[in-house]
């Protein structure tokens, strides 16, 4: 348990999955918490949701797409005006894509390249001053396993995940004179909203979730043998943007159930 009043969280994607489950966790332990998401009328719902279940807390639903530079810098001011300076960032926001080496033309490559760069980039950016006012400031960059462990099947995704986790490093180096910390979790598949829409499009409409969620953790070998619940990924990110880790910076944490194949 770690209390977290006063401090102010943003978490990018934080309407569904993963980014809801942390902005519940922050809230839970404390923190004010500003949250974006781009579908204005679940915004509006999950923002309502979340005021009713913690009264105590200033919540900031602010639509917000974190590829429009634009849009990230009035996310950024709305968060220092109506919350104070920012101490922790959790770069969430996106989505993997399903394609293979012949399937990905370059708009395709393009397109990932860009989302999975400049999710975090345009945060990080518009957010930097806010978190160099604070002691114990620290970013998290929500990556995937992907990124040391690459899928034909998601070649593009596979590729700008190592990217931004070498990002990760570099930003860590830059940002420690200015006491930020800036580490990463590498996750497997966890139950959230993708997995969810992959769900939908099944073939076999006779499976249930949990039938067709086992045969999918089955098939990837997942060593725990389920895929994760969005709650496991959010206490790793709440390590990471807190004091909790205080001596770690510039790292992954792995959140996969034994997916990695690697020491
Ligand atoms: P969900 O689809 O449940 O949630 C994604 C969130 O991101 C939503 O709130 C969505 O809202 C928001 N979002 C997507 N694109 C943008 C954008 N351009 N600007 C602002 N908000 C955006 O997915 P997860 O919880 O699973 O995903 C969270 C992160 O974890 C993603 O980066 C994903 O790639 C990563 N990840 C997930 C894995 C998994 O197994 N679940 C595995 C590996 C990585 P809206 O659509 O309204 O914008």
């Amino acid at each position: 348990m770690i209390n977290l009043e006063g401090k102010v969280a943003v978490v990018t994607g934080g309407t569904s999955g993963i980014g809801l489950a942390t902005v519940k966790l922050l809230l839970e332990f404390g923190a004010d918490v500003a949250l974006c998401g781009r579908d204005r009328e679940r915004l509006d719902q999950v923002g309502n949701d979340l005021k009713q279940a913690f009264p105590g807390r200033r919540i900031l639903a602010r639509a917000c797409d974190v590829l429009q530079p634009g849009q990230v810098a009035h996310f950024a001011q709305a968060v220092h005006d109506e919350l104070g300076n920012a101490s922790m960032l959790i770069n969430n926001a996106g989505q993997g894509r399903v394609s293979t080496f012949a399937d990905t033309d370059d708009a395709g490559w393009e397109n990932e390249i860009r989302l999975k760069f400049f999710s975090v980039i345009h945060p990080t950016r518009a957010f930097l001053p806010q978190l160099e006012q604070n002691e114990d400031a620290a970013i998290v960059c929500v990556n995937s396993l992907l990124a040391v462990q690459p899928e034909p099947h998601m070649v593009a995704t596979s590729a700008a995940r190592a990217g931004v986790m070498n990002l990760v490093r570099s930003l860590a180096t830059e940002f420690s004179p200015k006491g930020i910390r800036v580490n990463g979790i590498l996750l497997g598949l966890v139950d959230s909203g993708q997995w969810r829409r992959r769900y939908d499009e099944r073939e076999d409409k006779s499976q249930t979730w949990e039938q067709w969620s086992l045969a999918l953790a089955q098939r990837k070998n997942i060593q725990l043998g389920r895929l994760g619940r969005p709650d496991e990924a959010a206490r790793a990110i709440i390590f990471l943007a807190t004091p909790l880790s205080s001596y770690t910076t510039g790292s992954h944490i792995d959140v996969s159930g034994g997916v990695a194949r690697h020491v």
